[in-house]
């Protein structure tokens, strides 16, 4: 039986590569590199590059704008498969306009189409980075809005069973949460999200252009730009992350080659020398200081991707195996 590197080179040619590595892939600018590696341009090489990986019970992972992950310093074993399908259809339901995006879609750059197409609901993403699948997964969202408020549907690939649509109210949504999200970190082989289809509402361009000016101007005015993952914790219950760590007095902190934002406590930024583990290390550190000052436990909202430690306990990696070096 041919071996599924050879099954990879075959079918993706030039866009397979071995020891890739991803630091350029993420908006951090960090971590190691991927064993395997392939560029997926449309959604069947998406799902194909998916299955094989399954078949041979290797474990997978879906890139997509690397904006919302921290990959270790020891890089990814298994397969990462950057998504670059980019599809985007409109038709009429006669009501309002279904656009149907291929999960590889640029978010931002799709919000903009809309909104030069007079078509409301994703405004608020006109300056989240990332796909939309990256979108879909983590039910990303700004400006009082989020993926929920306008998914009608996701086609969605999951092990073992094959391709469906998940309607919105299956996906089980909540605040950067999912129900594909859930899966993963029960260590189940990851579902794979194709593409996505949002109900959207005509609207006067002027108005959107207006609207979305006004959330890109906020963005600047509070946020840090930079190599940055964007809040690197969840807003806790009553509380703004961001709040908590400046209060803390933990502006401006740094661990190796990162520090906090003095603009938002909440993003951490890449000085351009930071490894994964100052990273890691400064979120430990900011960690336990809210929770000594306030008693609060912050959540980080970056994923970690690869083997890590955090708190003296070993983060569950969300491969659901790990790869024998014969079966690679
Ligand atoms: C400057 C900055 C500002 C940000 N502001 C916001 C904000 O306002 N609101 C917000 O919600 N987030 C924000 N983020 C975080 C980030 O933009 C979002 O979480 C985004 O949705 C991540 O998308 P991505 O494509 O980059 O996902 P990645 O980081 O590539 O991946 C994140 C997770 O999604 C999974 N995934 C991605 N695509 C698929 C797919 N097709 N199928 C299955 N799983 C998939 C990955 O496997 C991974 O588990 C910000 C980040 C930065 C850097």
């Amino acid at each position: 039986m041919s071996s599924l590197i050879e099954r990879l080179q075959t079918r993706f040619e030039d866009e397979f590569h071995q020891d890739q590595p991803l630091a350029k892939f993420t908006s951090a600018r960090v971590g190691g590199k991927a064993s395997l590696f392939v560029i997926a341009r449309t959604r069947d090489e998406l799902q194909l590059a998916a299955e094989l990986a399954y078949e041979y019970r290797i474990p997978y992972f879906v890139l997509g704008g690397g904006s919302n992950i921290l990959v270790s310093d020891e890089g990814v074993r298994g397969l990462v498969i950057q998504n670059r399908c980019k599809r985007v259809k409109y038709r009429s339901n006669g009501v309002n306009v279904v656009c149907t995006a291929d999960s590889g879609t640029n978010l931002s750059s799709l919000a903009r189409q809309c909104i030069n197409k007079g078509l409301s609901g994703l405004e608020w993403a006109v300056s989240v980075p990332g796909t939309v699948g990256g979108a879909v997964f983590g039910n990303a969202g700004a400006h009082g809005s989020d993926t929920k408020a306008n998914l009608v549907s996701a086609t969605v690939w999951e092990p073992g069973k094959g391709m469906r649509y998940m309607a919105n109210d299956e996906m089980q949504y909540a605040y950067r949460e999912s129900a594909l999200k859930e899966e993963v970190r029960k260590g189940r082989p990851r579902p794979v999200i194709l593409s996505a289809e949002f109900e959207l509402v005509p609207e006067q361009v002027s108005v959107l252009q207006a609207r979305a000016d006004g959330f890109v101007a906020h963005r600047k005015e509070t946020q840090p730009s930079g190599a940055t993952m964007g809040s690197m914790f969840k807003n806790p219950e009553h509380f703004y992350a961001g709040y908590l760590i400046d209060t803390a007095g933990l502006k401006g902190t740094r661990m190796g080659g990162v520090h906090i934002s003095k603009k938002h406590a909440n993003f951490f930024l890449n000085d351009d020398n930071a490894t994964a583990k100052d990273i890691v290390n400064l979120l430990d550190f900011v960690y336990q200081q809210v929770r000594d000052d306030f008693n609060v436990e912050l959540e980080p909202e970056v994923e970690l991707v690869g083997d890590w430690y955090f708190n003296d306990k070993r983060e569950e990696n969300s491969e659901w195996r790990l790869a024998d070096s014969e079966e690679l």
